[in-house]
């Protein structure tokens, strides 16, 4: 590896550090980047550096957004009553797609993780709080994945918004297994596990 140029194993560096890129995939790809025409890789380079530049974070949901509110916080035809807490953007992204849900979402940005020491601060958790208190919400889902974080995430949740509010909160129906990434989920069995989602807590 010492025999390649200091900017290919830069290169290379960055590339692995992505999730689910090792150190070979990451040659590959780097070699497959010299290949490219220098217009079709400047636009790449490009579309990199201004990824952040061009996104907001909606203040209303903290969904990354093209503008703030979102499109679908400014979405009139849509339940103002229902709120679906999700941990991240793609989430929305696989719910969007699912299709069945009309109301509102919160993203959390994360799990909580004190082994990685990501606790409640961490999460747009207060933001969430501050919508509960002046939104008028009925239910409350908690669309989390069914891992260990996940799991940690709808008990302190439903604790901590049971403390604060009336308000009914339900989770999404097993079905979804174990372990499994929301995003990753199919739509149809995501479209079922949000039909029969459960009551954690009845608004009483
Ligand atoms: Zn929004």
């Amino acid at each position: 590896v010492a025999i390649l140029p200091q900017p290919i194993l830069e290169v290379i560096e960055s590339l692995s550090s992505l999730p689910g890129i090792g150190p070979k995939s990451a040659s590959r790809l780097a070699f497959h980047l010299l290949r490219l025409d220098d217009n079709t890789l400047k636009r790449f380079g490009t579309q990199i550096q201004d990824l952040k530049n061009n996104l907001v974070t909606c203040q209303r949901c903290q969904n990354i957004a093209s503008n703030d509110p979102c499109d679908i916080c400014r979405d009139s035809s849509r339940n103002q009553s229902i709120l679906c807490i999700i941990e991240d953007a793609l989430d929305v992204v696989a719910l969007e797609k699912a299709g069945h849900f009309k109301g509102h979402y919160h993203v959390l940005h994360g799990l909580l993780s004190p082994i990685d020491g990501i606790g409640p601060a961490q999460l747009k958790i207060a933001e969430l709080e501050k919508r509960l208190q002046t939104e008028k919400i009925q239910e409350v889902i908690l669309a989390l994945n069914p891992t260990v974080e996940g799991e940690a995430t709808v008990l302190y949740l439903t604790k901590r918004i049971g403390a604060l509010i009336s308000v009914k909160i339900t989770r999404l129906a097993h079905g979804l297994p174990v372990g499994a990434d929301l995003e990753y989920a199919d739509e149809i069995t995501l479209a079922r596990a949000l039909e029969g989602r459960r009551i954690v807590k009845s608004s009483e």
